[in-house]
C-alpha cells in the first residue's frame, strides 16, 4: 500500500466564469472573482518509489506571466514546490516519477524544476492532453494559449511519455483518461493501508459545486457531454472503490484533509 503526501502550492483569485459557468449574461459582464487553492500529491510507492502528482504555479511566476495574466489571476499564497520537498527531505532528484493531471499553468508550472533529472525525461501525461496542448502554444504566436504556456512545458531537457487508456501503473495506482474539462485530464486512484483509497480528479472537477448532484459546469469545458459522463463515472468510481475524493480546486472541501508533513498511509 502507498503512503501519500498532499502538498499545498498556493491560494489564488481566477475569474468566477471559469470555475462556474454565468447564469446570466449579468453575472458574466460582472466578471466577479473566486478563490481557488491548488495541490500536488507525493506518493511513495512500492514499485515506482517516489511519485509526483502534478507540479502547482511556476515559483518564478512574477517574471514569466504576461501582465494580462497577472491582472486576472492573482496570487494571495504561493509556496515553492521545491521549498516544500525540502521540508520533507527531498529534492527534484529524489522523484522517479512525475506524472501532470493536465498542462495548464497551476499544474505543470514547476516542470522546468525537473529539467535534466531522471524523472524529467518521462513526464506521464495523457495522449489527448499532448496533442491539445502542443498544438495549442505551438500555433500561438506568444506561446500563451488559454492557460497553457510554451515555456513552462516545452524545453530541453524536458521530455514526456504520454498514455492513451486507463492504466494500474503499479498495485497501488490507476490513471484515467478524462474529458471534458481539456481533452485529457488526467485522475488517479491511490490505495493507502488503513486510510483507504483516494481519488485526485484534478480539474474534471473543480468543486464539490461542480460535481453536484445536480453537476453545475465550469466556464472552461471543451466537451460538455463528454464532463457529464465524466462526472456520472467518478461517482461510480467513488463507489467502486469506496474512495475519498479530492476535487481540484475546492478551498473549503481541501481544509478537512491532511497536508504535509503529515500524510496517509
Ligand atoms: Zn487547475
Amino acid at each position: 500500500m502507498a503512503k501519500l503526501t498532499i502538498i499545498e502550492t498556493g491560494l489564488w483569485d481566477v475569474p468566477r466564469n471559469e470555475i462556474i459557468r454565468a447564469e446570466s449574461p449579468e453575472i458574466y459582464a460582472e466578471n466577479r472573482r473566486y478563490t481557488i487553492i491548488g495541490y500536488c500529491v507525493l506518493i511513495q510507492d512500492r514499485q515506482l518509489g517516489n511519485v509526483l502528482w502534478d507540479t502547482g504555479i511556476a515559483q518564478d511566476w512574477e517574471n514569466g506571466w504576461p501582465e494580462q495574466f497577472k491582472r486576472d489571476y492573482k496570487i494571495r499564497r504561493l509556496n515553492s514546490l521545491t521549498g516544500k520537498l525540502a521540508e520533507l527531505g527531498m529534492t527534484v532528484e529524489d522523484i522517479d516519477l512525475l506524472i501532470c493531471s493536465h498542462l495548464h499553468y497551476d499544474h505543470a508550472g514547476n516542470v522546468k524544476q525537473f529539467k535534466n533529472t531522471h524523472a524529467g525525461q518521462k513526464v506521464l501525461i495523457s495522449q489527448a492532453e499532448a496533442q491539445e496542448a502542443f498544438s495549442r502554444v505551438a500555433m500561438s504566436p506568444s506561446g500563451v494559449s488559454g492557460a497553457y504556456f510554451r515555456d513552462e512545458i516545452i524545453m530541453q531537457g524536458i521530455g514526456y511519455e504520454t498514455i492513451s487508456e486507463d492504466t494500474w501503473i503499479s498495485d497501488d495506482i490507476f490513471l484515467f483518461i478524462q474529458r471534458g474539462h481539456t481533452p485529457g485530464v488526467l485522475g488517479m486512484i491511490v490505495r493507502t493501508g488503513e486510510n483507504g483509497n483516494f481519488m485526485f480528479v484534478s480539474d474534471a472537477a473543480y468543486s464539490k459545486l461542480n460535481f453536484g448532484p445536480p453537476i453545475v459546469f465550469p466556464g472552461l469545458c471543451v466537451d460538455e457531454d463528454a464532463y457529464r459522463t465524466n462526472i456520472i463515472r467518478l461517482r461510480l468510481l467513488k463507489e467502486t472503490y469506496d474512495a475519498k475524493i479530492i476535487f481540484g480546486h475546492d478551498v473549503e472541501d481541501f481544509a478537512q484533509w491532511k497536508t504535509s508533513p503529515f500524510y496517509y498511509e
